[in-house]
């Protein structure tokens, strides 16, 4: 594949969005040339931000495990699903006091850290991420406190989850079964919806068209991408591309992050570049 100045016409680039996993390590693996590229960036000064609709890591588990693998970045780097859950609570839902959590002690760090209650008395909002401690009477509760009127609210829609000896099912496929059971739609966070698309967007503080989102799946990183307006690219990890004439297909793709031709946008395009 080409790459550079010889390959794909890149755009200006003055900021990057990032997938983590399948990007930037595999499960507990790194992608040794990922991390040297990102390396690179942050010593070129280009401000990046990560997005993952993982909800059973804090940003501070993420810095750990990057850390681990050699790149030094800081919590306010990372957006995940539960983070941008409890932000788009407090913007969507200014009065709300109480919530309900099915998911990770992160998610409801999360919840608290933005003055939420965490309760199953009285539940204003269900959020719900994935919880490897589900039980039948948890979601009792959230049904419950749906049919009754409270806000149902989703971490990421994925339905499968791979493993290292196989599946597991991902939050998406509990969030579905409350959706069945109360024919109540929820809100859901994570990619492809562009809420931490544009949380991220919102913390680099570049313009849209020249803030790259990077992903290694088209389904979910490039629809979000696409939908907040952003150039894509697909990475692939060795597992060719799924084709959907219903998805929209992704700007570039590159079967490592050293192809991406970096040129710098050109000073002042951006509105408002954080200090
Ligand atoms: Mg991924």
């Amino acid at each position: 594949m080409a790459s550079g100045s010889s390959g794909p016409n890149w755009p200006p680039i003055e900021g990057i969005i990032s997938d983590l996993d399948g990007v930037v390590y595999r499960g507990n693996a790194a992608i040794v040339d990922a991390i040297q590229v990102f390396g690179a960036w942050q010593a070129a000064g280009l401000p990046f931000c990560f997005v993952t609709n993982n909800s059973t890591h804090t940003p501070q588990d993420v810095v750990r495990k990057l850390e681990g693998f050699g790149l030094s970045v800081a919590p306010k780097d990372v957006v995940t699903s539960a983070i941008t859950a409890a932000e788009l609570i407090r913007a969507k839902y200014p009065d709300l006091m109480r919530v309900f959590v099915i998911g990770a002690p992160s998610l409801v760090k999360a919840m608290a850290d933005v003055g939420l209650e965490v309760t199953d008395r009285k539940p204003q909002a269900v959020v719900m991420g994935l919880d490897r401690q589900i039980t039948h009477e948890k979601l009792r509760i959230a049904v419950e406190a749906i049919l009754n009127g409270a806000a149902f609210i989703g971490t990421n829609p994925d339905l499968l989850l791979p493993t290292a000896s196989g599946y597991e099912p991902g939050a998406g496929a509990t969030i579905t079964a409350v959706a069945a059971a109360t024919q109540v739609k929820p809100v859901i966070v994570g990619k492809p919806e562009p809420h931490m698309i544009e949380t991220a967007l919102a913390r680099l503080g570049t313009a849209r068209g020249s803030t790259l989102l990077i992903g290694d799946q088209i389904q979910t990183d490039i629809q979000a991408g696409k939908r907040a307006c952003l150039p894509t690219v697909l990475v692939t990890t060795g597992v060719p591309p799924r084709e959907d004439p219903l998805l929209v297909p992704p700007d570039f793709i590159v079967s490592s992050l050293e192809e991406i031709g970096v040129r710098p946008a050109p000073v002042g395009s951006s509105r408002q570049r954080r200090a």
